[in-house]
């Protein structure tokens, strides 16, 4: 199949997948006989500038701006070793995952191909507020928009909502009115940005919905009487009418639920957004603590179990539709001719276990192979 597991063989030429048959010449041959092969996997959030063993998100912006700049880089490569090729940053203060996805662009580091948010636009003292994008009005979360674009990010990312890592800051709470969302969302969509919307409560995903985003990151679905029991159907069918992608940030973490009254719910919330035809796609939220950038192969699984996805639908979620959600969709996510040659080989067969993930034998991203 096109954006699966590929039994054919592969050319690749000028980091291209190409068309070609077995007379075609190549440069270098490698046997993939035995193998099972899937486009690169794709991480629709991630935190490159996050130290996931940092506990304290206050602490996160202590190094030096070289020394963490060296600790992006081996995060980047640990991403790529993983089978990871490419992945949105939602997120940082200093504009420094800008600079780790040229240096991967121009080939000076080996890493995921990046799309970076830069400074997210949060209310005063609200979520993430430490990264600078702080706004009171609608004119200064404008700015902020305005600010990201000088620094050259790829899309602006906004929380809607309070979230769990920053102090005095609630999951369920709204932090922007409507106004100020649908402003952010217009003035993204004049410069061709998507806009990437932090969301647990549920108030804040409807206002998101209506103002138009890309992606509703978390979707938690958090209510007055907990996470996931906000479930509002009036919510998802707004969310139905539109072109958005859900990304819940569905890590290696959620092995820690076991409760199997917890699953039921949560899988009962994805269920009925999956019956409204919302879309699914894989993230991790790596950087956060405990959850290490190279996360989503062991995090397939969990996204699985929680969302009630078959092993292809998963993979479909983590390869052809992330690519689609985030923007990618005409380069990356598919072993096709004319896209990027990014793509994973196993020794086993990952749709018979999504465990296999986390042992790649061969990655290759924009036709080089990497070091594993
Ligand atoms: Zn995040």
């Amino acid at each position: 199949m096109a954006d699966g597991l590929s039994a054919r063989d592969i050319f690749v030429r000028h980091g291209l997948i190409a068309e070609g048959d077995a007379g075609t010449p190549c440069d270098s041959v490698r046997d993939l006989g035995g193998l099972f092969v899937i486009p690169g996997l794709i991480d629709a959030h991630v935190h490159l500038c996050l130290n996931p063993a940092v506990r304290d998100p206050l602490a996160q912006s202590l190094p030096e701006d070289a020394i963490l700049l060296g600790e992006m880089r081996e995060r980047a490569l640990a991403m790529l070793r993983a089978g990871i090729t490419s992945a949105r940053d939602l997120g940082g203060g200093a504009h420094l995952e800008l600079r780790i996805r040229d240096e991967i662009r121009e080939g000076l580091l080996p890493g995921p191909r990046l799309l970076c948010a830069g400074q997210p636009v949060t209310s005063p003292g609200g979520h993430c507020h430490f990264w600078g994008g702080e706004a009171a009005s609608v004119e200064e979360a404008l700015s902020v928009v305005e600010r990201q674009r000088s620094h050259g990010v790829d899309l602006i990312k906004i929380m809607a909502t309070g979230g769990n890592i920053t102090p005095g800051s609630k999951p369920v709470d709204s932090q922007f009115d409507d106004e100020t969302l649908q402003q952010v969302v217009s003035r993204a969509g004049q410069y061709s940005y998507h806009v990437a919307a932090h969301c647990h409560g549920t108030h804040g995903i409807r206002q998101a919905t209506l103002a138009g985003v890309q992606t509703i990151e978390h979707c938690s679905w958090v209510g007055e009487n907990g996470w996931g029991r906000g479930f509002d159907p009036s919510v998802v069918a707004q969310m139905s009418s539109r072109n958005l992608w859900v990304s819940p940030t569905i890590n290696s973490g959620w092995r820690r639920f076991q409760d199997e009254a917890f699953v039921e719910m949560v899988r009962g919330n994805y269920d009925r957004m999956k019956a409204a035809g919302i879309r699914l796609i894989a993230s991790t939220d790596a950087g956060i603590p405990n959850i290490y950038h190279d996360d989503l192969p062991r995090a397939l699984p969990e996204f699985a179990r929680f969302a009630g996805l078959s092993p292809v639908e998963v993979l479909k979620t983590a390869t052809s539709e992330c690519a689609e959600a985030i923007g990618l969709g005409k380069i990356a996510g598919r072993i096709k001719a004319g896209y990027s040659a990014d793509f994973v080989a196993y020794d086993r067969n990952p749709l018979a276990d999504l465990g296999v993930l986390e042992n790649p034998v061969m990655v290759v991203a924009r036709g080089e192979e990497i070091a594993l």
